[in-house]
């Protein structure tokens, strides 16, 4: 057999990779040898010479290659990939006693870099974002379809990220039986219809399973501004927990009507006005000026920082946004705020809560701590891995 490809690092940049990070940048390399194509597995050895991981190579990304294991006798073929998935998804086994939703596998957390896999009742919708992921995309649909009642694996890579891997984007059935237009999975005893063509990522905010736990826990008797609402979950949540009134605030129409779906399914009537298509900025400002009160406000934008240099602007969006739900919260009331941007640390997130708070002259203190849920599984190595933290906050 041919020796594999061989990526050489420059003396001292083999430092990360001894802390277990699973990323080569470019910058790291000092020789490849073999010309690896996209996807092909290399060895990657220090400036000595010693080895020091197997990973997929990506020639045409900054990161030229993510690692597959640490461990020189492994053997990166079809048995290892599938064993990989497996292992990913029975970790998950406990999480069906709450959910036939849930994240199966997540990218370098679970030791498959670039493929996110989450299942929605019979069907699993993936996104591969890597050359690796790309390269074993048919096994990967195989090892899904073979897990205990998957019928499908549908494909939703149009992500933007896979432009830097060199790939095009691809939708569409994977293996297996197509999915249906809806499907309807169940969570904690609600109900949500998922629309996997057309859903955000692939469907629905599976990472956000613990907040909608609390948020319900907290609920009760409260006027509820769920802001960035996209498909209502958190609405639905809200109105299981005994919630008074849930204004819903989205800017996409198409989000407000799957919202008003997930009411349907669940059986919950609207109350009052229930869906508002408008930007959530000018409509926080619009009901402060109006002297509007809420018991609960929900501020859950999309990622506002996709690169360092713009994690300033973030700030001042995350400030301007929460300075504003602090406004219209009534003595007693809870702010549900969060971020996920992964470059937006925790502890920048509080700093920029604790300066809206001030601004808007409101005491308050945190109640509650929020992160992606356990399906979403932190890379240890990978500070940025734990992407969303959200803060659960009590005014006076
Ligand atoms: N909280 C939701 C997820 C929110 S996703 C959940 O748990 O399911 C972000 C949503 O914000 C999307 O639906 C998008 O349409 C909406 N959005 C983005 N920018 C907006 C803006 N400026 N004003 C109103 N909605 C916006």
């Amino acid at each position: 057999m041919r020796p594999a490809p061989t990526i050489t690092l420059r003396s001292g940049r083999e430092r990360s990779l001894l802390r277990r990070h699973p990323w080569i940048f470019s910058g790291a390399v000092h020789a490849t040898k073999g010309a690896p194509a996209a996807g092909d597995t290399v060895a990657v050895r220090a400036s000595d010479g010693r080895f020091l991981a197997w990973a997929a190579a990506s020639p045409s990304s900054q990161i030229v290659a993510r690692v597959w294991s640490f461990d020189e006798q492994d053997t990166i073929d079809e048995s290892f990939v599938t064993r990989r998935i497996v292992e990913a998804a029975a970790r998950r086994t406990l999480l069906a006693k709450r959910t036939d939703a849930c994240r199966l596998v997540f990218s370098e957390s679970d030791g498959v870099p670039g493929l996110i896999a989450d299942r929605y009742g019979a069907h699993v919708v993936v996104e591969l974002t890597s050359a690796g992921a790309e390269r074993w995309r048919d096994v990967i649909g195989a090892a899904l379809l073979g897990l205990d009642g998957v019928e499908g694996v549908y494909e939703r890579s149009d992500v933007d990220v896979r432009k830097r891997e060199g790939l095009t984007e691809r939708v569409g059935p994977l293996t297996g039986a197509e999915p249906p237009e809806e499907i309807v999975v169940h969570e904690d005893g609600s109900r949500f219809a998922v629309d996997v063509r057309h859903g955000h990522k692939t469907g629905f905010y599976l990472d956000q399973r613990e907040a909608r736990l609390t948020m319900a826990s907290l609920a009760e008797g409260r006027r509820v501004l769920n802001t960035f609402a996209y498909s209502g979950a958190f609405a639905v949540a809200a109105h299981r927990g005994g919630a008074a009134e849930v204004v819903n605030v989205d800017s996409s129409g198409p989000a407000l009507a799957m919202a008003r779906r997930n009411l349907e399914v669940n059986d919950i009537a609207p109350t009052g006005e229930s869906f508002v298509e408008a930007d959530c900025f000018a409509e926080l400002r619009r009901r402060k000026e109006r002297g509007e009160q809420f018991g609960m406000v929900i501020v859950d934008p999309p990622k506002l920082a996709h690169r360092s240099d713009q994690v300033d602007r973030s700030t001042r969006a995350y400030k301007d946004l929460n300075l504003q739900a602090f406004a219209l919260l009534e003595p007693g009331g809870l702010l549900f705020t969060f971020s996920c941007s992964g470059l937006v640390s925790e502890e920048l997130f509080q700093k920029v809560v604790a300066g809206a708070a001030l601004d808007a002259r409101r005491e308050a203190r945190i109640v509650g701590r929020l992160h992606q849920a356990s399906d979403h599984p932190v890379h240890l190595a990978v500070p940025e891995t734990a992407y969303l933290k959200g803060l659960v906050v009590e005014v006076s």
